[in-house]
């Protein structure tokens, strides 16, 4: 079947088409999704911008019950939609479900969202006059998203933007169209009027750059690449636009001597290798203590080798393919440039021959790694982490500082004293006591600080941030 981009409410095929492969199985074809050139984005961000002016002012209750209507497809919908999921990206059936749930989930939260739209009436420091502070929709936004959560994110995204009244343009990653097809055919049933959202799938140096030019788009949000980040930070200064960025992490994850062994490795080992590696949340520097150092080390090679690394699709894996072969090039090259470094390469890193052509990759575990060295200064987004060893908690403390980004941070301790002093000293959004540097709430804020991220939080109530400009009405009574 061919997927088709929507622009003014209209289905329509693009010059080109991108085939849909499952990288568990690459004689797989998922489907084929049409390619959008940029005149199909300047048509796409056009009708957002006639789309504006009434749906900035439709009712609440519309509002809410095409995102109730969405959510409630989505939830129904959740084992075959998981399953698109695991088979386009390559996480597992598990994971995949698991992240099309929260897809609804967010909806959900958004649905309600927009029944408690508020503001405020404060009295004026002048006698005589009355102050009012609302929210108001911020115009077309242009969502750009990666290929690592390709339903979640999106929805994210997306929830909020159509909550608080905005119109839409949406370029998902090129490499997983799939899961964004379906979540704009569910809301398009689910009653948006045409031009509210736009889908144009396609290059993100085609598509994507046409609405990083476009002095249409009054804001953008964007999940993916540092530089790809910095390129819609600078377009968006030329605009004067709004903009929002998530862009990598390098997680640092604890342990110290008092740690739980059990909670700490399976702490560490969902970080590191869960969804292969692919999550901007993953851990993949480990910060340990000399006191627990080899006991964990050892447990870490004894966890690992439990661990099924197979298609996606099968039930009992743990961990599925790399996303691609570029993406698998990457992580490699990284193994290699590891050992060059003079990292032990203590388990795994492996290329793995399953039953059908995939980009399987044998979860890494480098131990001897010092903090100074690229794997341990560099984003690789696969399933490969360094153990670097410490004294004690202080300097695990600045190890973890010690780097560009500041997404999550993770530690396992049994000591109060030390989760809290990490809690309010680790330079990071996020910050996980005795759990894995990745999984979080859709209702919680989400996002980082230093290199990781810029603009204001995603998901839950601080999502009005963005999604909202506000405005001050002074009124003589
Ligand atoms: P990119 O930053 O290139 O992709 C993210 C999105 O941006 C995609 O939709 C992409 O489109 C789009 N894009 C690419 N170029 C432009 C442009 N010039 N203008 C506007 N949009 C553009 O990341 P990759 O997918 O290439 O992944 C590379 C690396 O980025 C990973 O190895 C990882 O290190 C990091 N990454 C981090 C993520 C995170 O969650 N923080 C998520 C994904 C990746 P398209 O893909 O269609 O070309």
């Amino acid at each position: 079947m061919m997927h088709s981009n929507l622009i003014d409410g209209e289905w329509i095929d693009g010059d080109d088409v991108v085939r849909n492969i499952n990288p568990s199985d690459t004689n797989d074809v998922i489907g084929d999704y049409a390619r959008a050139s940029a005149e199909d984005a300047k048509a796409a961000i056009a009708a957002a911008k006639a789309a504006f002016p009434a749906w900035s002012r439709s009712g609440i209750l519309e509002r809410h019950a095409i995102l109730r209507k969405t959510a409630d497809e989505i939830l129904a919908r959740k084992d075959e939609l998981g399953r698109l999921l695991s088979r386009e990206e390559g996480k597992t059936l598990a994971e995949g479900i698991g992240e099309t749930v929260r897809a609804g989930q967010i909806f959900d939260f958004f649905a309600g969202e927009a029944l408690r739209l508020a503001g405020e009436v404060i009295p004026s420091v002048r006698p005589g006059i009355g102050v009012e502070i609302t929210r108001e929709p911020v115009g077309v936004v242009g969502i750009i998203t990666p290929w690592n959560f390709p339903i979640a994110i999106p929805a994210w995204k997306i929830a909020p933007a159509l909550c608080y009244g905005n119109t839409i343009v949406f370029k998902p990653a090129e490499l997983v169209p799939g899961c964004s097809w379906a979540i704009v055919d569910i809301l398009v049933r689910a009653g948006l009027p045409k031009g509210v959202l736009n889908l144009v799938m396609g290059k993100g140096s085609v598509v994507g750059q046409a609405m990083l030019d476009s002095p249409d788009i009054q804001a953008i949000t964007f999940t993916g690449s540092t530089g790809t980040g910095k390129r819609v930070a600078l377009a968006s200064v030329e605009h004067n636009r709004k903009y929002q960025l998530e862009m990598g992490g390098k997680n640092p994850f604890v342990v110290l001597d008092d740690a739980d062994l059990t909670v700490a490795v399976e702490a560490a080992v969902n970080s590191a290798f869960f969804s292969t590696g692919q999550r901007c949340t993953a851990s993949s520097r480990v910060i340990v203590t000399e006191g627990i150092h080899d006991r964990f080390v050892q447990a870490m090679g004894e966890r690992m080798k439990g661990l099924v690394i197979d298609d996606a699709l099968k039930a009992g894996t743990h961990i599925g393919p790399v996303v691609d072969q570029s993406q698998l090039k990457q992580d490699t090259d990284y193994i290699a440039i590891g050992k060059q470094e003079g990292a032990k390469l203590a388990f795994g890193g492996e290329l793995l021959k399953r039953d059908t052509p995939g980009f399987y990759l044998q979860p890494a575990l480098f131990t001897e790694a010092t903090n100074q060295m690229r794997i341990s200064q560099e984003e690789i987004f696969g399933p490969v982490a360094s153990v670097i060893r410490v004294k004690d908690y202080d300097e695990a403390l600045a190890v973890a500082n010690d780097t560009p980004f500041g997404l999550s941070s993770g530690i396992a301790t049994t000591s109060l004293k030390h989760a809290t002093h990490f809690k309010r000293n680790a330079e990071a959004g996020m910050v996980m006591v005795n759990l894995p540097t990745a999984g979080v709430d859709f209702h919680v804020p989400f996002g980082g600080r230093k290199g990781s991220s810029h603009g204001s939080r995603e998901q839950g109530r601080y999502a009005a941030e963005f999604y909202t400009t506000v405005k001050a009405a002074y009124t003589l009574t």
